[in-house]
């Protein structure tokens, strides 16, 4: 069974995400815990969060995504920047405690110029901050493309944040394959990319795929998504992601510039090319 969805709109709440998820075929999603400016969220509904819990249960879905705000950055040279980064994480997974056990996905952040190792470190700090040994909630890293002075861009920076935390029991990394083609790694040759994040990383820690094409070449650093086989990758190699066998069982999601129409035929394309 491919578990998959997309990006949704969270406007209307949770319970309506899995339903809009339901009628495009999708088993999973992701949604932004607040706009991109990471404002105040919404108060969360409990009753909304418990009848999406009982529709991800009844409908068997995968876990689902929350994404922080990309416009965070725990690893920023300013003290006030830094606290907003970490405040905000803090109160989004007081919020995920509603939806237990699904998964919380950030950019780990820009050193802008004070270089990898101290945006490692900031980063780390912040996560040794926020994480609670009781929650329920998974905590992923994603891949990032590199531009500017991302961190994230090599498998290596991630495992040196993971090292970093003392509760990375509960962490794990989101692939995104339009990041991870921007920062350099082989889509075209995914067992040499897969043997070196497990090298790296380590598969198991491998908790979710962000299915996305790239308008650009290997290597180009611009983190620009395309939809499903209109980008470098080609369908035929995102066909081999969701076939792969350390990959398969993992809930895929596409950040792929659609509308909900597009989204239910890129997912039932995906659905046809995946085999059991
Ligand atoms: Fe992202
Ligand atoms: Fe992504
Ligand atoms: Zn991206």
């Amino acid at each position: 069974m491919l578990h998959i969805g997309c990006h949704l709109s969270n406007a209307k709440g949770f319970e309506a995400m899995g339903k809009t998820a339901l009628s495009i075929g999708a088993d999973t999603f992701q949604f932004f815990t607040r706009n991109p400016r990471g404002s105040q969220a919404k108060d969360i509904d409990p009753q909304d969060a418990k009848l999406l819990c009982e529709l991800m249960a009844t409908y068997h879905f995968a876990p689902i995504i929350a994404h922080a705000p990309y416009t965070l950055n725990p690893a920023s040279a300013d003290n006030k920047t830094r606290d907003f980064a970490l405040q905000t994480f803090a109160d989004d997974l007081k919020r995920m405690e509603y939806v237990p056990g699904n998964l919380y996905n950030f950019h780990p952040g820009s050193h802008v110029g004070q270089g990898v190792d101290t945006g490692i470190q900031l980063i780390t700090d912040t996560l040794n901050k926020i994480l609670e040994p009781h929650q329920h909630t998974t905590v992923l890293l994603e891949t990032m493309s590199g531009k500017g002075s991302e961190i994230g861009r090599t498998f290596d920076e991630l495992k040196r944040i993971l090292d970093g935390v003392k509760l990375n029991r509960l962490m794990g990394v989101c692939l995104d394959t339009c990041h991870i083609s921007d920062a350099g790694y082989s889509i075209a040759r995914l067992d040499d990319t897969l043997t070196e994040f497990d090298k790296q990383i380590g598969l198991k820690n491998l908790k979710a795929i962000h299915l996305n094409d790239s308008l650009n070449p290997q290597g180009a650093h611009k983190d620009r998504h395309a939809k499903i086989g209109e980008g470098t990758l080609g369908t035929k190699l995102l066909e081999n992601v969701i076939n792969h066998p350390a990959l398969k069982h993992l809930p895929f999601c596409l950040e792929t510039p659609n509308e909900l129409d597009g989204y239910a035929a890129e997912i039932k394309l995906l659905r046809s090319l995946y085999k059991e």
